[in-house]
Order: structure tokens, then C-alpha cells, then sequence
């Protein structure tokens, strides 16, 4: 098993499979996109299942497939499946628009997949094509009723934007009262490839469950999984729940039990990190499963104890000011 130097259990990789995408959510990239990498500076499949067996001898037994979008990039779903038949690992989450989805989630229980967080951040068709800047609203609601009817657990992954859909966060609490989803906030962050942010931010995970809490009096505190980075709610008479991610606030780094791969092969022990090493270098100068694994011990053992620490410590690339596409969220 792994440890980091702060005595947190390290069980977790998320693994961004392609920097690109099919949306253009305003919060994650400019309406042009990003420098997206070439071809050859992603991690191949190849590598990425090498770089999952080393972690997976190591201990590391959930892996989080997301990207940028993961459906874009091709034969994703084999990919899947050369992960899932790996030694240790037991459980695969996918994070994902939806707009690709739909037709592979027959697949998905085979594959270990049982847990799907499916990003959406309105429910009005015409909000939601200013948000992602493409017109995708019913392919992503065709995949949500695909993941019901096939029984996966749903995870609605919504970003709360100030001055832009605040007017969409109780619609999507009244989607909690006929399915069984957890619909979950997140406060932007500013991984928007521009790196700006608010002058006055009041989206706090505070403000946001005060504004639900004015509409469902009966919102209630339930309890988290363990390393759970959203604070968990129910509201009486609704099948589904809500949650909030502090992901801004940073409230959960002391049971964070993840590490992250970039498509282009950099190894990050926390989202606000710059990076610690770039695994795809190590590997393809030829390095043995033996010292790779090194690598990861060492890495692990020098985690930051939080994110604020972590972004003190932005010694390679600057500021944030990645696109969120480019570390998987
Ligand atoms: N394309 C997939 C999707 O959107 O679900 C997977 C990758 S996306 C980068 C992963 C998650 O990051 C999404 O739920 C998205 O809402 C979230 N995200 C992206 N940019 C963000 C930002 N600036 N602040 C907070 N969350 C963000
Ligand atoms: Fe694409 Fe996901 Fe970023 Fe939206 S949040 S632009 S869907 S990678």
C-alpha cells in the first residue's frame, strides 16, 4: 500500500486519456480551444496501461478515466478494457460531457465501470449551448437516461459560474426529486486556459448550499464516503442527493487519496501542482518497471500537505492557468 509523507492512504490515479474536446465549456477553454499537444506527446495506450500495471503493483486499485473529452479519443472502450483486466485494479469511473457516450454504456459494467460523473450544467438547452458553446444538449441527456436504464450510479457534475447559471442550480436540486443521481456543484476554479478569476467571488460551497437550503428547507447533511471531495446533502421526499465540491476552497485536501496523469504524461500529486515529473520522458529514455516505480514512491513520499501549499510551490509552469482539459479535473 501507499502512503504519502502526510499519512494518506494513495489508492486513486485519474487518468486524462486526450487534452481534446468536443465541448467549449466558457470555465475550461477559450472558444478556439487550446495549443492541444501533437500526437506523439500524448501518452500512448500502450504506455498509459504500463504506467496503470506499475501503480497497480504499487496499490493503487481505483483508476478515473477523463480527459479533455475520453470519447474523442479512438478506441477508448479496448483501452478500457486492457485497464480493467489488470491485476488490482478493481474499480474504473469514467468523468465525461456525455455527447459521445450514449451508445458504449451497455458496455460499461463489463468493463468495471459502475460509477459514471456526467458533466452538465444546465437543464435549459439554450443555457447549455452558451456554457459548452456547442449544440450537444440531447446527446447528453440521451446518455444520462442510458446510464439509468443500465443502472450505473450517476454523478451530475455541474460548475457553478457566477453571473452565468446561478439561475439553473435549483433546477437541476428539482432533478433530485424523481432520480436517483447525485447532482454536485463545484466552484469554478481558475483552470480556464486564461487563468482568471473573480475580483469578488461569492460562490463559496457556503453560499451554494444557503441558496439551495432557502428553496428545500429540508436540506440535510448526510454522511461522505470516505475521500469524498463533495460535502453530501438529501432533501426529504427526493430519491437523488446533492452535494457540494469545494474545489476552490479546498476543504478535503487532508483525505485526498489521488494522483493525476496528464495526457502528456506529467505526473501531478495535486490538482494545483505543477507537475512533479513527466512519466512519459522517464519511460521512453528507457526506463524499467523497477525504477519507475521508484520514481512514484518518491514522488508520493514528498506530497504538498494541501493545494494552497501546492500552488505556493508552482515552480515549473507559473500561475494556474491550465485548462482544465489538460489535467482531467
Ligand atoms: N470532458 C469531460 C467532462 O467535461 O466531464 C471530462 C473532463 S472535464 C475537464 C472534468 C470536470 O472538470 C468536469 O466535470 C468539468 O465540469 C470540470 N471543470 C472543468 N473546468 C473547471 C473549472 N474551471 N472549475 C471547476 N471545474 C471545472
Ligand atoms: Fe470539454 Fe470537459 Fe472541458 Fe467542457 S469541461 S470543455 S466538456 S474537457
Amino acid at each position: 500500500m501507499l502512503y504519502d509523507n502526510h499519512g494518506r492512504l494513495i489508492n486513486y490515479v485519474r487518468l486524462a486519456v486526450t487534452d481534446r474536446c468536443n465541448l467549449r465549456c466558457f470555465y475550461c477553454m477559450p472558444e478556439e480551444g487550446i495549443k492541444f499537444s501533437p500526437r506523439l506527446e500524448l501518452l500512448s495506450y500502450e504506455e498509459m496501461e504500463r504506467i496503470i500495471r506499475v501503480l497497480a503493483d504499487l496499490g493503487v486499485d481505483k483508476v478515473r478515466i477523463t480527459g479533455g473529452e475520453p470519447f474523442v479519443r479512438r478506441d477508448l472502450m479496448p483501452f478500457i478494457g486492457k485497464i480493467a483486466a489488470l491485476e488490482g485494479i478493481k474499480k474504473i469511473a469514467l468523468t465525461t460531457n456525455g455527447v459521445l457516450t450514449a451508445p458504449h454504456v451497455k458496455h460499461f459494467k463489463d468493463l468495471k465501470i459502475n460509477s459514471v460523473n456526467l458533466s452538465l450544467d444546465s437543464l435549459d438547452p439554450i443555457r447549455f449551448f452558451e456554457v459548452t458553446r456547442r449544440d450537444e444538449f440531447p446527446a447528453v441527456m440521451k446518455t444520462l437516461d442510458e446510464l439509468l436504464l443500465h443502472g450505473i450510479d450517476v454523478k451530475i457534475n455541474s460548475v457553478v459560474m457566477q453571473g452565468q447559471n446561478e439561475q439553473d442550480l435549483l433546477a437541476l436540486v428539482e432533478m433530485t426529486r424523481q432520480l436517483p443521481v447525485s447532482v454536485r456543484f463545484i466552484e469554478e476554479m481558475p483552470f480556464n486556459g486564461s487563468g482568471q478569476h473573480y475580483k469578488e467571488w461569492v460562490w463559496d460551497y457556503r453560499r451554494i448550499i444557503a441558496h439551495i437550503r432557502e428553496q428545500y428547507p429540508t436540506l440535510h447533511k448526510i454522511p461522505d464516503p470516505p475521500h469524498s471531495t463533495s460535502s453530501n446533502y438529501a432533501i426529504e421526499g427526493h430519491l437523488g442527493t446533492v452535494g457540494v465540491i469545494a474545489a476552490y476552497s479546498r476543504t478535503f485536501c487532508g483525505t485526498c487519496n489521488r494522483i493525476r496523469l496528464t495526457p502528456q504524461g506529467l505526473l501531478k500529486t495535486c490538482l494545483y501542482d505543477s507537475g512533479i515529473f513527466n512519466v512519459r520522458d522517464i519511460l521512453r529514455a528507457g526506463a524499467t518497471d523497477a525504477e519507475l516505480a521508484a520514481l512514484f514512491q518518491d514522488a508520493i513520499g514528498h506530497r504538498f500537505k494541501d493545494g494552497y501549499e501546492a500552488e505556493a510551490n508552482r515552480f515549473m509552469n507559473g500561475p494556474v492557468t491550465e485548462s482544465m482539459a489538460t489535467i482531467g479535473g
